[in-house]
């Protein structure tokens, strides 16, 4: 239902907040949010698409994820693992991302766990970035 909000991640990192958003690898043609997944310690490029609620993925070959695995997430750019925002249904944890501006999505770290779906925190914080796309459209239809 909110498969037309693109998500613009960042790492959530206070002293990092770099934009995660990348032109190098499409996916659902728009630009991907770049990780770096960890597991069994082989860690490779990430690629998860911005599209709120949408599943797809790049995943790097030599990491052979499988459905049912539990990955870690890390920054590209200052290598820290994403924090942990709670416990998933399903035992694993989920991690947060920081949205530029204001806000937060969680994701599971188990693959086939909508583990690349992000999801806003609260429903509130989706309405607010709601609002906010809104108001930016709006903006750029008037300059
Ligand atoms: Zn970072
Ligand atoms: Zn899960």
């Amino acid at each position: 239902m909110h498969r037309t909000i693109h998500i613009p991640a960042c790492c959530p990192h206070k002293d990092c907040g770099k934009s995660l958003i990348t032109d190098k690898v499409k996916v659902g043609r728009r630009p991907s949010v770049h990780l770096i997944a960890e597991k069994d310690g082989v860690r490779g490029d990430i690629y998860l698409s911005s599209w709120y609620d949408d599943f797809r993925a790049v995943e790097p070959e030599e990491l052979n994820i499988r459905p049912g695995d539990v990955v870690k997430f890390f920054c590209p750019y200052c290598g820290k693992e994403l924090p942990v925002a709670d416990k998933c249904a399903c035992k694993a944890d989920m991690v947060w991302l920081a949205i530029e501006g204001d806000g937060r999505v969680r994701m599971c770290c188990r693959k086939s766990c909508h583990y690349h779906s992000m999801e806003f925190v609260d429903s509130t914080e989706l309405l607010a970035f709601m609002e906010r796309m809104k108001r930016e459209k709006k903006a750029k239809k008037e300059s």
